[in-house]
C-alpha cells in the first residue's frame, strides 16, 4: 500500500487532500501539527511520501522537513506553499524537500505531483531491493554509479567528473526542478563561493554531449527563473 503522511492544520484542506489521494489508491494518515506528524512517523512504518504545509501552529513545515530528513533520506517530501514569498525559502530548501505545490491547487495537480514523486521513491526502493542500485536507467540513458559512466542507446558518452556528478544529481531526481544554487552546493560543495554561471556553462557542455539538438534540449531542460531539470517525458 502506498502510504502518505498529510500534515496540515486546516481540517478542510487536510480532508480535501485525503479524499483525493484515497480515491487514487493511496492510504493516508493525517496530522494537524508538525509535532503530531513526528510522533506518527516515529511510531508507524511504511510512509512513502509526506505532504507538508508550511504554516503550522508550533513547529513550522520547514523545520518539520528538516526533522524528517534527519530521520530518513528515503521518504518523498512535498511542501505545500500558500504564498509566493515562500517560494524563495522553498528553493533554498529543495535539498531537503523533493517538490513543492503552490496553493490553491486542483486535485489533479496534487495527484500528478504525488504520483510523480511516488514513482521515484518506489523506483529507488525497488532498485535497492534488487541490489541493482549501481545503475540508473532513464529512457535511452543508463548511468552506472560504480563505473561512473553514462551511455545513450548503449553508446558511451565521455564525461568529466563534474559533469558526471551533475548528471548523477539529475538522475537521482528525475523530473524535478533543481536550482542552480542546489546544483552548485551538491557538485561544487558548500564552501564554493564562485558564481552560479559555472552551472550554466557545464549544463551547456553537457547538452552538447547528450542532446540530439543542443539548442533545443529535450532531456536537460531549463526551468525558467529556477534552474534545470531532467525530463523523462517525451
Ligand atoms: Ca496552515
Amino acid at each position: 500500500m502506498k502510504k502518505i503522511l498529510i500534515v496540515e492544520d486546516e481540517a478542510a484542506i487536510r480532508g480535501f487532500e485525503a479524499i483525493n489521494l484515497n480515491r487514487a489508491g493511496y492510504e493516508t494518515v493525517e496530522a494537524g501539527s508538525a509535532e503530531e506528524a513526528l510522533e506518527l512517523f516515529d511510531n508507524e512504518e511504511g510512509f512513502d511520501i509526506a505532504l507538508l504545509d508550511i504554516s503550522l501552529p508550533g513547529m513550522d513545515g520547514f523545520t518539520l522537513c528538516k526533522e524528517l530528513r534527519r530521520r530518513t533520506g528515503e521518504l518523498g517530501i512535498i511542501m505545500l506553499t500558500a504564498r509566493t514569498q515562500e517560494m524563495d525559502k522553498i528553493s533554498g530548501l529543495m535539498m531537503g524537500a523533493d517538490d513543492y505545490v503552490t496553493k490553491p491547487f486542483s486535485p489533479s495537480e496534487l495527484l500528478a505531483r504525488v504520483d510523480s514523486l511516488y514513482r521515484r521513491v518506489d523506483m529507488h526502493n525497488s532498485s535497492k531491493r534488487s541490489g541493482s542500485s549501481d545503475e540508473i536507467r532513464l529512457g535511452d540513458f543508463s548511468l552506472n554509479i560504480r563505473k561512473r559512466t553514462l551511455s545513450k542507446c548503449g553508446k558511451d558518452i565521455e564525461l568529466t567528473q563534474v559533469e558526471f556528478q551533475i548528471i548523477e544529481y539529475f538522475f537521482t531526481n528525475p523530473d524535478t526542478a533543481l536550482g542552480r544554487g542546489d546544483i552548485l552546493v551538491k557538485v561544487w560543495g558548500e564552501a564554493y563561493y564562485g558564481e552560479e554561471k559555472i552551472v550554466d556553462v557545464n549544463i551547456r557542455r553537457l547538452r552538447m554531449k547528450i542532446e540530439d539538438d543542443p539548442s533545443r534540449p529535450k532531456h536537460l531542460v531549463t526551468v525558467w527563473g529556477m534552474g534545470y531539470k531532467w525530463n523523462t517525458e517525451e
